[in-house]
């Protein structure tokens, strides 16, 4: 194919930097695993912190994708090194000689089953961040039943060296804030918790819906971990934890439960960094070359990355790596030629 970069990962880093790329006059190819472009933004059901629906984001982003070649339901199958190019081979049967490669293959969640003491997939009324979102966008969900009391867990596989992940996930305190605050709205007269260790409310605009949450819809902040998720005979789960604050443990009976999974790199990504040549970190996501002066730019010529491939990010950090990556690959063929 006469195309010369493939950008791989259809979600928002992906789509922003192909319409950008296509823009600047180039002939992207978009290759994304999944039977649709959005990666999680398509899950999404309201951003945090204005509230922007997620689906609008996604109708402007794929709104003018012409000039881009999309392939979905598809993988990077080889990648070889032929000169000053690389010869990209797709699970579709076809391929492409192109001299830039953009990674925005973003994040998987952490899998909460692998937390058994909170039980997930054990107990009914024990959901996921992802699984409210999935609510809050129209899935019917019988464990979100009228609940009177709720409770959220912070840091679900993040910041926990068990669960094989030391790093924070960076946007999980706003989304449970956020959620906190949405399911008020859904069940005014439900009592309902967060559960953190810290709350990393550190973007603009984020404090305030912290305060708003305290105080329009009187949400109640436990600093402590929870340590243990049972069931009592009524079928409510009986959620206890250690308030490090008043510096007692507590036991609260709950209705529903909700863990904040955290952002965990996708296991893919090791297969195609061997095939790349370019080394993830230790936590899986790909690491730039310098990581302060320019995160798209990798250790090895031709290769870029953007988005939440490099780790934890929010919406519009992604959107800016996308078109950032587009004007470096931009300067690198410029300098190379295309
Ligand atoms: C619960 C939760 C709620 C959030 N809410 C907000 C919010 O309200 N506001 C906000 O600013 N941010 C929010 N975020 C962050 C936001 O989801 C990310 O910033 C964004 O999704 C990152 O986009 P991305 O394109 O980099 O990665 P992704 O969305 O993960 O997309 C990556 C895409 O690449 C594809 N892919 C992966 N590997 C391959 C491969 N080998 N070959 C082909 N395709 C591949 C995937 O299928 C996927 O489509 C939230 C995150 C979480 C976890
Ligand atoms: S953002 Fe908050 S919930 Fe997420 S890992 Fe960091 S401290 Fe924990």
């Amino acid at each position: 194919m006469t195309k010369n970069v493939v950008v791989i990962g259809g979600g928002a880093s992906g789509i922003e930097a192909s319409r950008r790329l296509r823009d600047l006059g180039y002939s992207p190819v978009l290759v994304e695993k999944e039977d649709h472009l959005g990666g999680h933004l398509a899950s999404w059901n309201r951003l945090f912190p204005q509230m922007i629906p997620a689906k609008d984001i996604l109708k402007s982003l794929t709104s003018d994708m012409k000039g881009i070649e999309v392939f979905l339901n598809t993988e990077v199958i080889s990648i070889n090194r032929l000169k000053d190019s690389y010869v990209v081979k797709f699970s579709n049967g076809l391929s492409a000689q192109v001299k830039a490669i953009l990674i925005t293959t973003g994040f998987t969640l952490f899998p909460a089953q692998k937390k058994q003491e909170y039980g997930y997939g054990i107990y009914d009324r024990v959901i996921t961040n992802a699984d409210l979102e999935a609510w809050f966008n129209g899935n019917k969900d019988k464990r979100v039943t009228d609940p009177q009391v709720i409770g959220f867990v912070h840091c679900v596989g993040s910041r926990d060296e068990k669960a094989g992940n030391r790093q924070c996930s960076k946007v999980c305190c706003a989304t449970a804030v956020k959620q906190a605050i949405e399911i008020k709205e859904k069940f005014p007269d439900a009592v309902v918790y967060c559960f953190y260790m810290d709350l990393r409310m550190f973007g603009r605009g984020y404090e305030d819906m912290y305060l708003k949450a305290q105080k329009d819809y009187g949400i109640r902040f436990l600093r402590g971990r929870v340590s243990e998720v049972s069931e009592d005979i009524n079928g409510r789960l009986v959620v206890k934890a250690d308030d490090t604050l008043l510096g007692k443990p507590v036991k609260i009976s709950m209705d529903l439960l909700v863990l904040m999974s955290g952002m965990i790199a996708p296991e893919s990504n090791m297969e195609l960094s061997k095939m790349l040549k370019v080394l993830p970190g230790e936590d899986g996501f790909f690491s730039p070359a310098n990581a302060i002066s320019n995160p798209t730019l990798s250790n090895r010529d031709g290769v870029f990355f953007a988005g939440a491939a490099t780790g934890p990010k929010t919406m519009p950090e992604t959107l800016s790596e996308g078109r950032a990556a587009a004007l470096e690959i931009d300067s690198y063929l410029k300098r190379v030629g295309d």
